[in-house]
């Protein structure tokens, strides 16, 4: 079995982050990155478990030593990938990364055998409804999320898959299936 990068993206809200980490917590060999941001943490949201939360002065640093394998802005926010965390985990088993668009297309450039995945969801308006729903963001910062879906969206073709989340644990076994078959090809 090869020890792979997996990135999967979709819009915010989609339900990219579920589905990971239900993958996550039932096979050993496969772990999730954890990014770093400067955006402050939401409701429940735990340091190193969902990002490691640092300082745009920690950031610019990291940087400046070249200690991402890809990083970006998004509304205001710096996110960026741990180099040395990622090359860590992928001695004993493969990674997902979960990161937007632009991210996944610079970590393909920068590797090759990294497996692009996208998660759709079924239509615009199950995505309105569960941004709705989350109710960890304000009116505008749900406005911004929406704007960018369509330009996410578009990026599809340049994704080896896309899974359509209408069903969690549909979506969630075809994600398997695709993992299983890179990872013994
Ligand atoms: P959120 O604030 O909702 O957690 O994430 C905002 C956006 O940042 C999402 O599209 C998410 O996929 C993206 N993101 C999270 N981590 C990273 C990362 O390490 N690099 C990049 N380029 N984007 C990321």
């Amino acid at each position: 079995m090869k020890n792979l990068l997996f990135v999967i993206s979709g819009p915010s809200g989609v339900g990219k982050g579920t589905l990971v980490r239900l993958l996550t917590q039932e096979d050993d060999t496969l772990s999730l990155s954890i990014s770093c941001t400067t955006r402050a943490p939401r409701i429940a949201e735990r340091e190193g478990i969902d990002y490691f939360f640092v300082t745009k002065e920690t950031f610019r640093e990291t940087i400046a030593q070249n200690g991402f394998l890809e990083y970006d802005e998004h509304f205001g926010n710096y996110y960026g990938t741990p180099k040395s965390f990622v090359e860590e985990k992928l001695k004993t088993g493969s990674v997902i990364l979960e990161i937007d668009v632009v991210g996944a297309l610079k970590v393909k450039e920068a590797c090759k055998d990294a497996v692009l995945i996208m998660v759709c969801p079924p239509d615009l308006k199950t995505l309105e409804r569960r941004l709705g729903g989350r109710k960890t963001e304000s009116e505008e910062q749900r406005g911004e999320r929406l704007a960018r879906v369509q330009y996410e969206l578009g990026k599809q073709d340049q994704y080896q898959y896309v899974v359509v989340n209408d069903d969690l644990q549909t979506a969630k076994r075809a994600l398997q299936a695709i993992i299983d078959k890179e990872r013994n090809a």
